[in-house]
């Protein structure tokens, strides 16, 4: 039976669990939980709320136990990250969605250049694109599964892509690019990266993440790295006098995250889980733990994917397959919704492809979290289930 099953969280995640499963019990895996966020919660996470549950849930967030518990988390990604001198861990309500909104307010001077290969790069250019106290950004794309190429201009003061594409599985490399403006920043979105894969932090101004993907925590949360020329930046708006809401003032997060605190109230459960997994992460070796493990986990779904008969990886340029999200292709004679709804009745779950991207594939997170192991059970499910299909 399946942990999470086990566990008594069936009817959370919808569902069904039959008398005959539709896959023989041995060859599913120990834990079913194979999406791209909301993802995978380790066990020891719910047990570290539980046992918040008796001091700290429930108890205010301007006192100590509440603000120690966001420093722990500050101090830890200090360390996983390994942050250079100057950087600052900066947080506050609303996830990534809301940071492209408090990015646009807050740190683009003038004009920004985005690269868009999928759904995530694209909402923060149109973002920045409807501020109508910006001039026109400059948005490059290409089709879902490539990626673009950066073009270095003078008067561009944001460079923006995500280092994860999570609609896609494309995986772009962190390098400030070489010939920009002195003093442009490089803004990278690592919502679904942060945790999983490797970074130098020294590349990126600004890194920022929501911590319910490689963290395994819940949504609703930003986090994000700063380097000191950010922090000059929203310094700099700040001062120009540029009308910001309140609740998007990058400027009243920097001064809250210094009191290791959030502008308004957080979620605490999910500053609990996303604390356990952080110390989990360092425990077990940090960032070159976590880039290795995912590195494993994906290159059994690619290998995988080549080898067979049906299936392909979706990424055709290797060098842009990411190692925390993989896109498999199948064959036009195979459904791959129908492997996703049979899977789902086994209580293997949220392995549909992105919604918008229309393709006939299947979306398999191999996140921090995720046991490599069940990783290579969901291959072998996935085997049954075609040939059991087939043979109908
Ligand atoms: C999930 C995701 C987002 C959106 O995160 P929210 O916390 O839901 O706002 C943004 N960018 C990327 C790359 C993502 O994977």
């Amino acid at each position: 039976m399946l942990s999470h099953l086990r566990d008594g969280f069936s009817r959370d995640i919808g569902v069904i669990v039959n008398t005959f499963p539709p896959v023989p019990q041995e060859l599913l895996p120990q834990d079913g939980r194979f999406g791209a966020g909301p993802s995978k919660v380790r066990p020891e996470q719910v047990e570290a709320i539980s046992r918040a549950g008796a001091q700290l849930l429930g108890t205010s967030h301007r006192q100590a136990p509440v603000k120690n518990l966001v420093k722990e988390i500050q101090e830890g990604l200090r360390e996983f990250f390994g942050l250079p001198e100057g950087y600052e861990i900066v947080l506050g309500n609303g996830g990534a969605t809301s940071f492209w909104d408090a990015a646009t307010f807050g740190l683009v001077r003038h004009r920004a250049e985005h690269l868009s290969f999928g759904e995530f790069g694209s909402k923060f250019a149109q973002a920045t694109a409807k501020a109508p106290f910006l001039e026109e950004s400059l948005v490059i794309s290409t089709e879902p599964g490539s990626m673009p190429t950066l073009e270095v201009q003078p008067g561009i003061d944001v460079y923006a892509w995500p280092q994860n594409e999570t609609s896609t599985g494309v995986s772009a490399p962190v390098l400030r690019p070489a010939g920009i403006d002195d003093d442009a920043l490089v803004i990278i979105d690592a919502t679904s990266a942060a945790g999983g894969l490797a970074v130098d932090i020294s590349q990126t101004d600004v890194y920022y993440f929501s911590p319910q993907k490689n963290f395994a925590s819940d949504g609703g949360l930003w986090l994000a790295v700063f380097s000191p020329a950010a922090i000059a930046r929203v310094e700099e708006i700040i001062q120009s006098g540029r009308w910001i809401p309140d609740s998007l003032n990058l400027h009243t997060a920097m001064e809250n995250s210094r009191k290791n605190q959030t502008y308004n109230t957080p979620a605490l459960s999910t500053l609990v889980m996303l604390a356990e997994q952080v110390r989990w992460l360092n425990q077990q070796g940090g960032i070159a733990f976590a880039a290795q493990r995912t590195a494993e986990s994906a290159s059994r779904v690619y290998s995988w994917a080549e080898k067979s008969s049906y299936a392909a990886p979706f990424v055709k340029n290797p060098k842009h397959r990411s190692n925390v999200i993989c896109t498999v292709d199948f064959d036009e004679s195979i459904d791959a919704t129908r492997i996703s709804q049979t899977l789902r009745q086994a209580g293997v779950v949220d392995i549909e492809p992105y919604r918008k991207l229309g393709k006939n594939q299947l979306r398999i997170a191999t996140f921090t979290a995720i046991e490599p192991d069940d990783v290579s059970a969901l291959l072998r499910c996935i085997d049954y289930v075609v040939e059991d299909l087939a043979a109908k």
